[in-house]
């Protein structure tokens, strides 16, 4: 047999017939279409030596096996070449699907879609799969699937292993289900890990770097939307700063500054409740300078009272964030507002703390750890404020100052007058001058003199109301002018002054008062002739032998 089929390979021709025991072979080649060679045998063999074999009818039958052959060849090509276009079809869809997830995620600049947009797209790509993102930093709750990271202290908590180790980790439970755990990360830190599960049948080997790729694609977008986020925040940040201090220039006038600053503090923080305190170096307290609450307003607090004495003590800034759940320091503030939350700040004045700034909220966890952080800046530019108007007001204050008396200055007094002459109907002047002043200083020296001086001019300050205006007129000459005042009421506070001097100086001296006043019916109105007719009337008291009041 094998004889005319090799024979049949060799001649490309029909072989045969050759005997082979009973039977009779012939072998007929299959010739392939395109080389022309035979690329297969068909083999007959009959045991009827008498049959005859037309040698054409077995070439036809070459020729129609050649066309079967070659007709479920094709098909099974097809059938091949259509499987693959499925495939390539699928992974074309997959990756379509990928990069419409990958840009989504690009697309989102804000931190709360990122992660929105991740779990969502996972869930789309893996139907039927759990998806579970951990973040390990301070989040807020913008989808159920996100979670903060916490750590179990087991091997087997892949998640926190994924975290640890930087690297996907992933485990097989006993029901066959898989666990996938991934870093989410960005090129600067590791943020939290994805986690997806998912049932042994539904899972695909090739679905782990797909879905590796997309973490790594989810973790930058995150990052990326986070830098965004803090770099729109500095730039608020830096404008708040900036309009603040700004303002804050504009006045040197403590009462502004603290009530501007309440204003802008509510605001910038979207905080419901304000107090700022300031030291008042008289009492050692805290007094309450401004605020948003009336009844607290000029209230004060002993230094180590509340939370303006931790941070008195600690001068550093605080932060609550459920002043019901923790506190045990007793606080006015937070009890009346019921409020919840709280940031608070030292402003330092001179390396101490001079005041502090009181920012509340009822809402618990209200402000984030930037806040503190902005409020601790905000209370420097409000300290620096402070100490310039403190300063600025201390001048304005020794300009208008008597060095030796503690009185005002006599061109303080020139000031007030001609501005009240404006606005008053009428008003009093009171001259004092201390008599025979020459020959105490001439006994005692001019340090006694000096010292008799001080005790009239307290004599002085404490026979006045708050509203009256005392100056050292010149040397030994005193004067108090009295807004709104007529002679008669004038006459009893100069009467007073001269018995209290007379009875309270050590060394004893007198003093002569001459008074004149003021009215609006006056022709002519002027500080001049006000001190003018004083002094006439202060000549005609020495004049009527000292010790006296005069009324000019
Ligand atoms: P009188 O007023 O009763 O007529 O007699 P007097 O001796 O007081 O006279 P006058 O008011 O003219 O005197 C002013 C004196 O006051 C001159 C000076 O010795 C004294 N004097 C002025 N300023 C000061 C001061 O700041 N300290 C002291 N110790 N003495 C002063
Ligand atoms: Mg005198
Ligand atoms: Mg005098």
């Amino acid at each position: 047999m094998a004889g005319s089929i090799s024979e049949a390979v060799r001649t490309v021709a029909v072989a045969g017939p050759q005997s082979s025991g009973d039977r009779l072979v012939y072998g007929v080649p299959v010739i392939s279409r395109s080389a022309g060679l035979p690329f297969a045998v068909l083999g007959l063999i009959t045991t009827d030596r008498e049959a005859v074999v037309d040698s054409s009818a077995l070439r036809a039958m070459s020729l129609h096996f050649r066309s079967l052959f070659y007709q479920s060849f094709e098909r099974l090509l097809m059938q091949e070449i259509t499987a693959r276009h499925h495939l390539q079809d699928k992974e074309n869809e997959r990756k379509d699907a990928l990069f419409q997830t990958a840009k989504r995620l690009y697309d989102q600049i804000d931190v709360s879609s990122v992660l929105k947009e991740t779990v969502q797209s996972l869930e789309g790509l893996y139907p039927g799969s759990t998806i579970e993102l951990f973040l390990s930093q301070d989040y807020t709750a913008v989808d159920s699937r996100v979670k903060p990271l916490v750590f179990k202290h087991s091997s087997s908590d892949i998640c926190a292993r994924a975290f640890l180790e930087g690297k996907p980790v992933s485990e097989r439970d006993e029901a066959g289900g898989i666990h996938l755990a991934v870093p989410f990360s960005g090129k600067q830190a590791v943020y939290g890990v994805l986690q997806v599960s998912m049932t042994g049948e539904q899972w695909k080997e090739s679905n782990r770097a797909s879905f590796m790729m997309l973490a790594d694609t989810a973790g930058s977008a995150f990052e990326n939307a986070k830098l965004y986020e803090q770099s729109n925040l500095l730039i608020g940040e830096l404008q708040v700063i900036n309009e603040l201090t700004k303002r804050l220039n504009q006045s040197l006038k403590l009462s502004e500054i603290f009530g501007f600053a309440t204003g802008e503090l509510l605001q910038v923080f979207q905080a419901e409740f304000c107090c700022i305190l300031k030291l008042n170096k008289q009492s050692g307290c805290f007094e309450v300078m401004s605020g948003n609450i009336p009844s607290m307003l000029h209230e004060q607090f002993s230094t180590d009272y509340g939370f303006c004495g931790m941070v008195n003590e600690s001068k550093e800034a605080l932060i609550i964030s459920d002043y019901k759940g923790s506190s045990q320091i007793p606080s006015k503030l937070m009890d009346s507002t019921k409020a919840r939350s709280l940031i608070a700040s030292p402003i330092m004045v001179e390396g101490e703390v001079g005041g502090v700034i009181l920012i509340a909220h009822r809402v618990p966890n209200y402000f984030s750890y930037d806040n503190y952080k902005l409020l601790q800046v905000l209370s420097t530019h409000i300290g620096l404020a402070i100490t310039n108007a403190t300063l600025h007001a201390e001048v304005r204050r020794m300009v208008i100052t008597d060095n030796l008396t503690g009185l005002h200055a006599r061109h303080y007094l020139d000031e007030q007058i001609s501005l009240r002459q404006r606005e008053d109907a009428c008003g009093s002047l009171i001259l004092v001058d201390i008599d025979y002043f020459k020959r105490v200083n001439d006994t005692y020296g001019h340090q006694i003199g000096d010292r008799i001086l001080m005790q009239v001019s307290g004599v002085i300050k404490s026979c006045i109301r708050e509203t009256d205006i005392a100056a050292r007129w010149g040397g030994e000459e005193l004067a108090v002018y009295l807004p709104k005042v007529r002679t008669d009421q004038a006459y009893r506070i100069a009467d007073r002054i001269r018995y209290r001097v007379e009875s309270e100086t050590e060394p004893r001296v007198t003093a002569s008062c001459g008074i004149s006043e003021w009215t609006y019916e006056d022709d002519k109105i002027s500080v001049e002739s006000l001190f003018y007719r004083a002094d006439m009337a202060m000549y005609d008291a020495k004049h009527h032998g000292r010790n006296q009041v005069q009324v000019g």
